[in-house]
């Protein structure tokens, strides 16, 4: 970003911080600054609080790695869910994503990542150790794969298969019909509720 003696140090420094979000540019990091700066200074107190306390808050429940504030978290605990039944996904967002799709009332596992050779992420940078032990542990029937339909998503639905079917779990892999390269998170209620409903065994 272009450093100019217009700007004070202070808002620079806010530019910087913000432009280190994800999606937001360099344009939008300055238009926010700009913004927060002449906010009350109880609503900018309210929003570092709020950034604060969220971030010391907020852990991984043991069980699924699902960002909460209880461990366990409220799906893991929640007694109406099906404990047989466990969604790998990439990322929290996409367990937001199937909860919208609204008809699957299973447990999750977030691996925090994709395998990615090119990138020097390998099985151990995922919580895949925490995955098995879970299956070994009992009572999970079928492990369903939704990771993002992509190179990386692919090779990560084939190491899990090789890594849990010598447990004799069904691992079963989301029917084909989200967009190559989309992202889960993006995909409507009504596509994935259709991927999830016509799941295949890999
Ligand atoms: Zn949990």
């Amino acid at each position: 970003m272009p450093e100019t003696t217009a700007t004070p140090e202070p808002i620079q420094r806010l530019i910087e911080a913000l432009h280190r979000l994800p999606g937001v540019g360099p344009k939008s990091a300055q238009r926010l600054a700009y913004h927060l700066v002449r906010t009350s200074p109880q609503e900018a107190d309210a929003l570092a609080r709020a950034i604060v306390e969220a971030r010391e808050r907020i852990r991984y429940c043991s069980r699924c790695l699902n960002l909460t504030e209880a461990d366990p978290c409220a799906v893991c605990t929640d007694p109406r869910r099906d404990q047989s039944l466990v969604c790998v996904v990439e990322q929290p967002l996409d367990v937001l994503a199937i909860e919208r799709s609204g008809i699957y009332r299973g447990l999750y596992h977030v691996l925090h990542g994709i395998l990615n050779p090119m990138e020097g992420i390998g099985p151990e940078h995922l919580h895949l150790s925490e995955l098995r032990a879970r299956v070994e542990a009992g009572g999970v029937a079928e492990v369903i794969m939704a990771t993002n339909p992509s190179l990386e998503g692919e090779a990560t639905v084939m190491y899990v298969q090789r890594l849990l079917s010598p447990l004799g779990v069904r691992v079963t892999r989301l029917a084909r019909g989200l967009p190559s390269g989309a992202d889960l998170e993006y995909a409507d209620a009504v596509t994935l509720a259709r991927a999830l409903e016509g799941r295949q065994e890999i």
